[in-house]
């Protein structure tokens, strides 16, 4: 089926009330029938709910049809995009080893691979996202993770994907790319090649700035990537802190069995019910939202563009832009999401002409259907050094937008009086 119709319907049952909505199953936890019924769910004899911290009615939809709408096998919902992103990398890696990421990284996922993971023995190599050519020589035996974006943010580059993938693939290494801004409307990774797909549901899958979630889409067959594969020891000898089960062993996907029963088990960053039923609503619309981020975007960006005082647009949609025949190649119709960011001199006139807009709000979120104006050299980006700020792309002049959903003619309208106060 088309993507819109599976954003609808893929994943739910109705129950015998015929419940047209999908129902918020708040609870801790569930019933079992008999002691040999419980006995059964823990050893995965039968699959069922045992308790919320490792599954749940409503965030099974979530998770169904958003590996539907990725193309996926089976998908785990997540508190957070970083906890997503946390268990993506904890999955595969452990002290001693190492991943190769992207230089062009989301602000918490640099600081999450530089120096937090560091702390647990994992060392982060980076390269440049439009140099794929110097993935190879990061590569060695211990290394578990290729990790991109397809779309940056808040640098706003595209990854040449099935470049980096078919890398990992050559030298059997699980490739990860957070697909948070592109969204599976614009762009589905798993058909160039990748293995996992993360998002940050906080953005546009929520839509309205409503809630803060994330998720974990493990691609079809890739079991077949890690059975017997030697660089992945613990998916294919027994798991001692699971009577000795063998993730590749079981018919049931890998990445996500055991994200869920070692990570979300012991780690527990799981998502509330409630929130993932706001994700399945915001699911219904993403497709129609995405076109029309994407139109203002490219209409605010053509305007920047043009004026005087604007050294640098940054929009995958303009043609002038470097990224344009990625964005071409990799995503639905060439639409390019709803981010940009344009340079301007200083930090000081980035200043001014943030504090000058009144319909944007100034807020640390992208992929809201309220337009937001951020200064990442302030914010987001602040815990970064000079070094890290420019090896991942974001000057001090430099200002992002998230467009919403706002008349386009309004939203360049308050630019073009900020842009003159
Ligand atoms: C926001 C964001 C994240 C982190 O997601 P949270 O839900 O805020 O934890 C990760 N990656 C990208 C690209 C993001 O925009």
């Amino acid at each position: 089926m088309e993507f819109q119709t599976e954003a609808l319907h893929a994943g739910y049952e109705k129950d015998a009330q015929g419940t047209m909505a999908v129902p918020i199953y708040m609870t801790t936890a569930y019933e079992f029938r008999d002691v040999e019924h419980a006995a059964n769910l823990f050893a995965l004899k039968e699959l069922g709910n045992i308790y919320t911290r490792l599954n749940n009615p409503t965030t099974d939809v979530f998770e169904k049809r958003f590996a539907t709408l990725e193309g996926g096998e089976a998908a785990i919902a997540t508190a957070s995009g970083m906890s997503a992103i946390f268990y993506a990398i904890a999955n595969a890696a452990e002290a001693g080893d190492n991943i190769v990421c992207a230089s062009q990284l989301y602000g918490g996922s640099l600081t999450l691979s530089s120096h937090t993971l560091k702390r647990f023995g994992i060392e982060a190599r980076f390269f440049d996202v439009h140099r794929p050519e110097e993935i190879e020589a990061l590569i060695d035996e211990k290394t578990k993770v290729i990790f991109f974006e397809s779309l940056t943010n808040p640098s706003i580059d595209v990854a040449d994907i099935a470049a980096i993938s078919a890398i990992a693939n050559k030298h059997n290494i699980l490739s990860v790319v957070d697909n948070t801004v592109a969204t599976p409307v614009l762009c589905r990774p798993f058909a160039h090649g990748v293995d996992i797909v993360v998002h940050s549901a906080s953005k546009y899958t929520t839509g309205q700035g409503l809630a803060i979630g994330g998720i974990l889409v493990e691609r079809k067959g890739l079991v077949d990537k890690l059975k017997g594969n030697d660089r992945y020891a613990h998916f294919n000898e027994p798991d001692a802190s699971y009577h000795g089960l063998v993730y590749t062993d079981v018919p049931l996907p890998p990445f996500t069995l055991r994200t869920r029963l070692s990570l979300l088990r012991d780690l527990g960053a799981v998502v509330s019910p409630f929130n993932s039923w706001l994700f399945i609503q915001g699911m219904e619309t993403l497709a129609l939202r995405m076109k029309e981020h994407s139109a203002n975007a490219l209409a605010i960006a053509e305007y920047l563009e043009e004026h005087p005082k604007v050294s640098k647009v940054n929009y995958p949609g303009l043609p002038s832009n470097a990224n344009y025949d990625n964005a071409q190649l990799y995503f639905d119709e060439g639409r390019a999401s709803g981010l940009l960011s344009f340079e301007l001199n200083s930090a000081d006139e980035a200043t001014k002409v943030v504090d000058a807009t009144k319909l944007y709000s100034l807020v640390v979120n992208i992929g809201d259907s309220k337009s937001i104006i951020t200064h990442p050299a302030s914010t987001t980006h602040q815990q970064l050094s000079t070094e890290e700020l420019d090896a991942c792309g974001v000057p001090a002049g430099l200002i992002r937008i998230s467009a919403g959903l706002e008349s386009a003619a309004d939203l360049i309208e308050d630019l073009r009086q900020a842009l003159e106060a």
